[in-house]
């Protein structure tokens, strides 16, 4: 119902009485009055005069289901979106909805995380208004330990998407961290559910600072598009074309199972091949310089009494030599 009325407010431009929309529609005023109150409620800017009846201001930067599915050409992801205004983390709710039978490509989208969560239990700042925070539920039949190769295909993705919306040009931090300048824009969490050789679901959260117009100070290599662009982006445009990215890419790895058809383009936008890196596990600590890709995503560095040895994204942490990238 609300969909409707937005339509027919965006279509008129200017206002339309209640009755006028009430009797296109061939529903009762007060229907009408609740569907304009919940769009009020969702951020969408809309005034109300006695005589006139209502007008919608601006199409605000809003994410709403209907706001991104307009934008959206893709056959399965996020042809189920379910969008909250604040919500703890989105991955705790697609995972939630992943266990209660969502399909395959339903989006968990927040205006708002209260409690976002990165890798390693540690935090993402996730404030309202600004950002894309948001989680995709899958159900690749893979195994278990290939599932942190999506993590990798997601944040390509996300990085051309981020170019070809805004023009800026993206980086990806391997796995699957996005910079621009150098400066965080784009953090993605995997998490799965799994029963030995067999994957019930994985969930792709991903965050991206958009429109954020300044950033909290506890997080120096960080930044936004906004203030690295100079003006602000529209998040529906970076989440569809994202989607549109990744369902092809996505398509492809579950009937090829490697990274193959990925890593030219992959290494191609990666800032940390080609340079000396810390590799920070659990128990130490070691410099190294990062060359390539393997077929799983598997990151390629020469030790420093160079020999060559692979790396596997979940157990380690990639930084500079003096900071996050350089
Ligand atoms: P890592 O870079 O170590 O892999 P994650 O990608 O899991 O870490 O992200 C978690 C870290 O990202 C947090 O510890 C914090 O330093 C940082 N962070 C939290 N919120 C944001 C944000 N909105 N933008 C950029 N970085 C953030």
């Amino acid at each position: 119902m609300k969909e409707l009325v937005l339509k027919h407010l965006k279509k008129e431009q200017d206002y339309c009485s209640g009755e006028e929309i009430s009797h296109k529609l061939g529903v009762t005023r007060a229907a009408v009055w609740k569907a304009i109150k919940k769009l009020q409620e969702e951020g969408y800017q809309i005034t109300s005069s006695t005589r006139k009846g209502y007008k919608l201001i601006v199409s605000p930067n809003v994410i709403t289901a209907s706001e991104v599915k307009d934008e959206l050409q893709t056959k399965i992801m996020g042809q189920e979106i379910i969008y909250y205004e604040a919500i703890d983390s989105t991955n705790n709710e697609a995972k939630k909805k992943a266990r209660e039978g969502a399909s395959e490509g339903t989006l968990i989208i927040a205006d708002q995380q209260t409690a976002g969560k990165g890798r390693l239990g540690r935090s993402w700042i996730s404030p309202s208004g600004e950002g894309i925070w948001m989680s995709l539920i899958l159900r690749p039949h893979i195994l278990p330990n290939q599932a942190s190769q999506l993590t990798l295909i997601a944040g390509l993705g996300m990085c051309e998407a981020i170019e070809r919306v805004t023009g800026l040009k993206a980086q990806i931090k391997w796995p699957n961290d996005v910079v621009v300048n150098s400066k965080k824009i784009c953090g993605i969490l995997t998490e799965m559910s799994a029963q030995v050789e067999q994957i019930e679901y994985v969930v792709v959260g991903i965050g991206v600072n958009v429109n954020l117009s300044s950033i909290p100070e506890e997080l120096p290599y960080a930044s936004s598009l906004a203030i690295e662009g100079g003006k602000e982006y529209s998040r529906k445009k970076i989440i569809a074309t994202f989607l549109e990215i990744f369902e092809v890419d996505y398509t492809q790895y579950v009937k090829s199972l490697n990274l193959n058809f990925i890593k030219e383009r992959y290494e191609q936008s990666c800032i940390t091949l080609h340079r000396q890196v810390k590799l920070i596990t659990k128990e130490n600590e070691c410099i190294a310089k990062a060359l390539g890709i393997n077929e799983e995503g598997a990151l390629m560095a020469q030790m420093q009494d160079g020999s060559i040895q692979t790396v596997s994204s979940g157990e380690v942490s990639v930084r500079g030599l003096y900071g996050y990238i350089d």
